[in-house]
């Protein structure tokens, strides 16, 4: 082993790196929580934490510059918090040797060449979120020769157990079956037994658009000011991964738990009162809107679920928030975010191969460059290179639902939202994107695909009205391409979902186009789907 490499592994602060070390602790990128249950019974004395920076992390998929950001700043303020707390951390920052052979090292490589230099009599770990390091790093222990010691995930209100339990004998692994369960068992937003309010549900409440006057003036996310830690990472990003998407002149997202806790405050205090009303509505340059922006906090753990839940419930308590606001916050947190995590652990590893629908066209290359001269997709796409972000109708029905219909091949989808955003960690970045957007799973997790023409955009977007397409043609010069590829994808999935008891009614709509008007539609689509997935271009007629 070069020395080089036995100099990093053992620049440690404190007695554990000279003596034996009895736990050497594994904190991934996505598990900084300062309560985690492998930090109950450090010893200083004898245990030390080990973190790593990977370049193979951020371009096994082709990560963005603010994601990549993210990670990083957050884990280097991690690092520094335990280290305030009298720990050992062996941390390998990127490009402390410079550019070279190391740079293509895996996560897998990194441990294996720091148990060689450590040696502790065992690695300590939270079983990692995702399926392909919960398998690895195992291994790269028993190898070594090096006990391996998992302890549960209890940032989570569900573990993976807990979900198996449920959808146990179930058919179908509905999302408001599973939340309605979880709400009863942990007790949250509920009266006497029933669902505080009245209602489970206040979906109806929560589908507003801003109407042609737009959403006027908006509360601003407060925003934090990289500090000397952050820069140094985003300049290392910047020259490291120069050739990513992104940008990083704007980066201001929340990299330490305190910083997540003001930006839950924030939130509480200025947006949520709106945040159901307007949290399917799209406005063009306008990407925060009413959202939270704190998935990338609560997946990399800075912030935990309950404490935002409880913080939104306690408004609605005192009156500060309505009802539909908060219950729809909670959905997306008690329910969604630990249904797709369940639905995640139940299906892996198969899930990342479903592809029931058969798509076979390759991703246009559009989505890396926002080149496109659909509107509501540029836009989409540009503020996701460039932030990180888009919101979820947007990563929904803007982005994958144009790659549903297109037929994108599912993987090459999931490779791109997990590559683009900030907050994008497989365990519910995928079942988000195959099951629920793609419809890759064949229903498992929505009961029909999110299918719709431009005319759903038209209706909660100002964007229609400044695109050179009309959502209302599907054939012609002017036809919108979603407009084109829904009535396309109806016919191409006709058979199945036909006589299907959720989806006949959207699909029987075909059975009113003429022969004639549908085989034009089909010729548009040809068109379509061969410019865009050959030239990654926007086709037009002539
Ligand atoms: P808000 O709109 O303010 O919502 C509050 C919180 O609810 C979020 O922070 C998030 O933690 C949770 N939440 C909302 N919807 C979901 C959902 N469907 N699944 C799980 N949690 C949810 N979320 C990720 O965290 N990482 C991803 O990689 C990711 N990929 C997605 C891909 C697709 C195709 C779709 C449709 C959704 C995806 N989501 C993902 C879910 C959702 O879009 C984001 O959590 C949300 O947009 C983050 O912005 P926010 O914090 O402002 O959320
Ligand atoms: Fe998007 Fe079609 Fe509307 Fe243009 S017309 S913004 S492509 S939905």
């Amino acid at each position: 082993m070069p020395a080089s490499h036995r100099t990093r592994a053992s620049s440690p602060n404190s007695s554990a790196s000279t003596r034996g070390l009895r736990h050497l602790i594994i904190v991934l990128g996505d598990q900084l929580d300062a309560e985690s249950t492998v930090f109950a019974d450090f010893d200083p004395d004898r245990d030390a934490v080990w973190m790593a920076e990977v370049a193979h992390e951020a371009t096994q998929v082709w990560s963005g510059k603010p994601r990549i950001a993210v990670f990083l700043a957050a884990m280097r303020h991690f690092r520094d918090a335990l280290r305030a707390r009298g720990f050992t951390v062996h941390y390998r920052a990127l490009g402390e040797l410079g550019l070279g052979e190391r740079e293509a090292e895996t996560l897998e490589a990194a441990l294996a060449d720091d148990l060689a230099t450590l040696a502790p009599e065992r690695v300590l770990a939270v079983r990692p979120g995702e399926w392909r390091l919960a398998e690895s790093l195992p291994k790269v222990c028993r190898a070594a020769g090096v006990d391996w010691s998992e302890r549960e995930d209890t940032h989570f209100y569900a573990s993976p157990q807990d979900f198996a339990g449920w959808a146990k004998g179930k058919k179908e692994l509905r999302l408001e079956f599973f939340y309605r369960w979880l709400r009863k068992r942990e007790d949250i937003l509920m009266d006497d037994g029933e669902p505080a309010g009245g209602r489970w549900n206040y979906d109806a409440e929560n589908r507003g658009s801003f109407g042609k006057s737009g959403p006027g003036k908006l509360p601003a996310p407060c925003a934090f000011a990289p500090d000397a830690v952050t820069r140094e990472v985003l300049e290392l990003v910047d020259a490291r991964f120069a050739e990513h998407p992104g940008r990083l002149d704007a980066f201001d997202w929340p990299v330490t738990a305190e910083q997540a806790e003001q930006a839950l405050e924030d939130f509480i205090a200025h947006r949520l009162p709106k945040f159901g009303e307007y949290q399917d509505a799209i406005w063009s340059g306008e990407p925060w809107l009413y959202h939270s922006r704190l998935s990338a906090a609560m997946n990399l753990k800075l912030l935990s679920p309950r404490r935002a839940v409880d913080a939104a419930v306690a408004a609605w308590r005192k009156g500060k928030a309505p009802i539909e606001a908060v219950e729809g916050f909670v959905r997306q947190i008690l329910g969604w975010r630990e249904y797709v995590r369940g639905v995640y652990w139940l299906r892996m590893p198969g899930f990342l191969d479903d592809n029931a629908l058969g798509a076979d066209a390759p991703l246009p290359g559009f989505y890396w460059t926002g080149d496109t001269d659909m509107a509501c997709l540029r836009d989409a796409l540009r503020q996701t290179l460039d932030l990180g972000y888009s919101h979820h109708i947007q990563r929904l029905m803007v982005t994958g639902l144009f790659a549903l219909l297109l037929g994108v091949r599912p993987r090459e989808v999931h490779a791109w939202y997990l590559a683009v955003y900030v907050d994008a960690v497989e365990w519910v970045e995928l079942p988000n994107v195959l099951g629920m957007s793609q419809y890759a799973d064949g229903g498992k997790m929505v009961s029909k695909p999110y299918a719709a023409s431009g005319k759903y955009i038209q209706r909660m977007s100002n964007h229609c009205a400044g695109c050179r397409f009309d959502p209302g043609e599907a054939v012609g010069e002017k036809a919108c391409p979603f407009t084109t590829l829904y009535w396309d994808f109806l016919d191409r999935h006709r058979e199945r979902f036909h006589d299907h008891p959720r989806a006949a009614l959207q699909w029987r709509n075909l059975d009113r186009l003429s022969d004639a008007r549908l085989e034009a539609i089909r010729r548009r689509a040809g068109q379509v789907r061969e410019r865009m997935c050959l030239s990654k271009d926007v086709p037009s007629d002539g």
